[in-house]
């Protein structure tokens, strides 16, 4: 995995100092740019969610280490 390729920022500080991580990536089904919201305070997740454009299932995963994404997996599910 290429972390180089991840485009990562952050994005906001609200009151209670949360920072997300704005992600962005390509959907394995329809190949649009997206971006999504991750929040760094769990350092390992994965989840499921569908594709705001073409309504598959992505499966996310992501691994976090002091605020940066340093593995992420943007996978479509096999059926
Ligand atoms: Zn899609």
């Amino acid at each position: 995995m290429d972390v180089a390729e991840v485009d990562l920022f952050f994005l906001s500080y609200d009151h209670c100092s949360i920072i997300m991580i704005e992600f962005s990536f390509t959907c394995p089904y329809c190949w649009e740019n997206q971006l999504k919201l991750v929040d760094p305070s769990e350092s390992s997740q994965a989840f499921i969610e569908d594709c705001e454009t073409c309504c598959n299932p992505i499966s996310f995963y992501f691994k976090i280490s002091d605020n940066i994404i340093v593995q992420s997996d943007v996978v479509s599910i096999e059926q």
